[in-house]
């Protein structure tokens, strides 16, 4: 897998700057590994949505270290790209999930079995 620290590396190729500019971008994508240790952390956020995500997190554009501005979202792109080959959505990811029963399962909610005006 490819660390953010050569994702930020290839920014700085495509657009100018340093690694710096960049780095946090990548780590945001890739703190999903905290929770699962293999590529399968991917689906949460490296798809179409993930990249709106990174844009509302860190704005818009970015300015560089060369005073350059780009697009947020160029940055996204580009670290979905290197990882996936191409831009998923997040229903790509969810045809992947196999259904399983405790999924679905649904318990009375307790507000249901409360009479009107008595403890729930
Ligand atoms: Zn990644």
């Amino acid at each position: 897998m490819a660390h953010p620290y050569h994702h930020a590396l290839s920014s700085a190729r495509l657009w100018g700057g340093v690694p710096e500019d960049y780095l946090s971008l990548h780590s945001w994508f890739d703190q999903s590994k905290l929770i699962i240790a293999d590529y399968r952390h991917r689906a949460l956020r490296h798809h179409a949505e993930g990249i709106f995500m990174l844009e509302q997190m860190y704005g818009t554009t970015r300015r560089l270290s060369t005073g350059r501005i780009i697009p947020t979202r160029w940055i996204g792109e580009q670290h979905v790209r290197e990882d996936l080959g191409r831009i998923p959505s997040f229903a790509d990811w969810v045809r992947a999930i196999r259904p399983e029963p405790w999924m679905g399962r649904a318990t009375t909610l307790r507000f249901e079995d409360a009479p009107r005006g008595g403890r729930a």
